[in-house]
């Protein structure tokens, strides 16, 4: 089908590890291997020619490679000084993008891919929390951030939605990443099953509401802390129930949090929220980012980013 000939088609995304090595070293690493490196990224990625590779248009840390490309046995990979990520799921670290020596709470955090970006950003200072609820997948996440060569994640087990926002050892927490479980409908390997659908349509719906109730008590809680001014929320679905309409219930009842205009929200990403599901404000709609897997060489993905009111000009790029 079109959709499975999509996953094909979506680009081998690599990115490097800043914490072990840089973008240069990489980039001549490969040079010296099959591939070319090609110094203008093409405008349509698909036009890359066969064993090519050439940086991200939008991300400074990402390099593109053609599809199929197959470097899960490549030394630098071994080594943990490339990370194979999808773009889309790059976008949340880089909207949140923390300063050197900030706090930072990574709330669902495991298996870690997220996390390790966080920490790349950061220059392996300050500090990041580093939740999930999986025991197992907390286990991932050590030996993937261990080899990424992370060394400012505090991994702890248990419930985000059971952290005490008052505890002192959080009074200087400013930054927030929320990657909430979700349906994965953007996911494009998943694609076909959901839209040839073989749940009934009541499932769907019941399904996609317990998960944005507790994605919405995810954000909610989040903006319980007392020093929270950057908030990035982000999901792999492609369902306005979990993404705009998320984001205008949570914005309904917090009158102290606004969205970050998009000049700090990926400003050179061009798809944007869908404004019909913003009763018509076409500000709120273009703060936040969308991914579409039929058009962008990514997986579906959702960002939004929520800046305390009294903050609102506080920028990050
Ligand atoms: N951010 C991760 C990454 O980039 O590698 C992926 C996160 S995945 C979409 C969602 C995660 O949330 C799962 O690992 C799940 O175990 C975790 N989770 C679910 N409920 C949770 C809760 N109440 N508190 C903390 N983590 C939770």
């Amino acid at each position: 089908s079109q959709k499975a000939k999509d996953a094909v088609l979506i680009p081998r995304y690599v990115r490097v590890n800043t914490h072990r090595t840089t973008m240069d070293k990489v980039i001549q690493s490969f040079k010296k291997e099959k591939y070319k490196y090609v110094d203008q990224a093409p405008d349509d990625l698909r036009e890359l020619p066969a064993n090519s590779y050439c940086r991200d248009p939008h991300l400074d840390d990402l390099l593109v490679f053609t599809p199929k490309t197959d470097l899960h046995n490549h030394p630098l990979y071994i080594a943990g000084d490339i990370i194979l990520q999808d773009k889309a799921s790059c976008f949340p670290a880089h909207v949140c993008r923390p300063p050197k020596d900030a706090h930072a709470i990574d709330a669902c955090a495991a298996p870690g891919n997220k996390t390790s970006h966080l920490s790349a950003l950061m220059q392996n200072t300050g500090r990041i929390w580093a939740f999930d609820l999986d025991a197992r997948r907390l286990e991932l996440l050590k030996r993937m951030t261990g080899k990424a060569g992370c060394k400012n994640i505090s991994p702890v087990h248990g419930s985000f939605l059971e952290v005490d926002p008052t505890d002192p050892q959080y009074a200087k927490v400013e930054y927030f990443l929320l990657d909430p479980s979700c349906s994965g409908s953007g996911i494009v390997s998943r694609l076909d099953h959901l839209v040839d659908g073989d749940e009934a349509d009541n499932t769907v719906d019941e399904r996609l509401k317990n998960l944005s109730d507790f994605q919405i008590s995810v954000i909610q809680h989040a903006f319980k802390f007392p020093n929270a001014k950057r908030v990035v929320y982000s999901t792999c679905s492609i369902h306005a129930q979990e993404n705009e309409q998320v984001v205008r219930t949570v914005l309904a009842d917090n009158p102290d949090f606004t969205l970050a205009p998009r000049e700090s929200v990926l400003p050179t990403w061009q798809r944007r929220g869908l404004r019909s599901e913003f009763n018509g404000s076409d500000q709120d709609a273009e703060a936040v980012v969308r991914t579409d897997p039929a058009h962008d060489l990514t997986n579906g993905f959702f960002v939004a980013c929520f800046v305390r009111s009294s903050n609102t000009v506080s920028t990050t790029t």
